[in-house]
C-alpha cells in the first residue's frame, strides 16, 4: 500500500468520533502524512502536552500520546524535549518510566527548554488561545490562569505539528473557519494558533498513536507500542495525579471513554503497522 493511502486509513481511524464532537469536519487531508514526513526529517522536536485541569491536574489525554510519540523519536535517535506546566512534569516522568523510554521533561519556561532548541514543534492536546486570547475548556470555560503560554512558541517560524480533538488546542488555528459550525462552544472556544500540519481526533491520545504509525511507515520501523504497555502507563500516570478531563476522576479512562475502547483501537493501528520480518 502506498504512503498516503496508508495515511488515509489511518486518519480514518483515529478520526472515529465516539463523543461525537464534531473532529471529522476539522480533518485536513494529506496533513497526517506531511506531519510523519517532517517528524522523520526532524533533528530535534520539542513535544508539548497537558490540558491543566482544575486543580492544574495533567490529563489522561494528551501525555500517553505524547509520551508514546516522544518515545517513537528517541528509538529513531532523534533528541526530544517534553514540555508542560511544572506540576504536569512529574506524571509525563512516570509514564516515560512505565513506557521503558528515558526521556527528558521539562516545566514551560525553564532554562532547560529555553535552551534546547528544537527544529520541530509538536503539540498533543494543549490549549491554544482563543480570539480574545483567553484559553478556553471544551465547555467553554475560561482556564487562562493555570496554562503556561507554551501556543506562542507555535505563533514563531518552526515548522508544527499538533494534535486535537475539541478545536480549542494549538494548531486548530489552521481550521479556524470551521470549528464554530463543528463544535460546541466553537465559537468562543476556536484557537486562533495554527500550525503546520494539523491532525484531528477522536481523542488526542489516538491521533498521537497515528502518528506514531505514519512515522513507523514513513521509516521502515515498528514504533507503536502495544495495549498491555498502554495499560501499564495509563496506571502509572493515574497514579502520578492525572485525571478524566470529562469524568473529573483519578481513573484510567480517557476522554470519559473506558480503557478497552482506548486499547482496542491501538490494536487496529498495530494491523496497519510493517509486517515483521521472518524471525523477528
Ligand atoms: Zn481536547
Ligand atoms: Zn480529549
Amino acid at each position: 500500500m502506498n504512503f498516503e493511502l496508508l495515511c488515509s486509513q489511518i486518519q480514518g481511524l483515529v478520526s472515529r468520533d465516539p463523543g461525537q464532537r464534531g473532529c471529522g469536519a476539522l480533518v485536513v487531508p494529506g496533513d497526517l502524512a506531511a506531519a510523519a514526513t517532517a517528524l522523520a526529517a526532524a533533528r530535534r522536536v520539542l513535544v508539548a502536552t497537558g490540558f491543566p485541569q482544575a486543580g492544574g491536574e495533567a490529563e489522561t489525554d494528551g501525555p500517553p500520546g505524547a509520551i508514546a510519540l516522544a518515545g517513537a523519536l528517541v528509538a529513531l535517535g532523534k533528541p526530544v524535549l517534553l514540555v508542560a506546566e511544572a506540576q504536569i512534569v512529574p506524571v509525563l516522568a512516570a509514564g516515560a518510566l512505565a513506557l521503558g523510554a528515558r526521556l527528558p521533561a521539562a516545566p514551560y519556561g525553564s532554562p532547560a527548554a529555553a535552551a534546547f532548541g528544537p527544529d520541530l514543534l509538536v503539540s498533543i492536546e494543549r490549549p491554544g488561545r482563543a480570539a480574545d486570547g483567553e484559553y478556553h475548556n471544551m465547555r467553554g470555560e475560561r482556564i487562562t490562569a493555570r496554562v503556561a503560554p507554551v501556543d506562542e512558541l507555535f505563533l514563531g517560524p518552526l515548522p508544527s505539528v499538533a494534535v486535537g480533538d475539541g478545536g480549542n488546542e494549538i494548531g486548530m488555528g489552521k481550521v479556524y473557519s470551521r470549528i464554530a459550525g463543528a463544535v460546541r462552544h466553537g465559537e468562543r472556544v476556536a484557537c486562533v494558533v495554527p500550525c503546520s500540519h494539523l491532525i484531528a481526533a477522536g481523542v488526542s491520545n489516538w491521533g498521537a498513536w497515528g502518528l506514531v504509525t505514519a512515522l513507523g511507515a514513513r521509516t521502515g520501523r515498528r514504533l507503536l507500542h502495544g495495549p498491555a504497555a498502554e495499560a501499564a502507563l495509563m496506571s502509572a500516570i493515574v497514579a502520578a495525579g492525572a485525571i478524566d478531563g470529562v469524568t473529573g476522576r483519578p481513573e484510567p479512562t480517557v476522554d470519559g471513554l473506558p480503557l478497552a475502547e482506548h486499547l482496542r483501537l491501538l490494536e487496529e493501528l498495530h494491523a496497519l503497522q510493517l509486517p515483521l520480518a521472518a524471525g523477528s
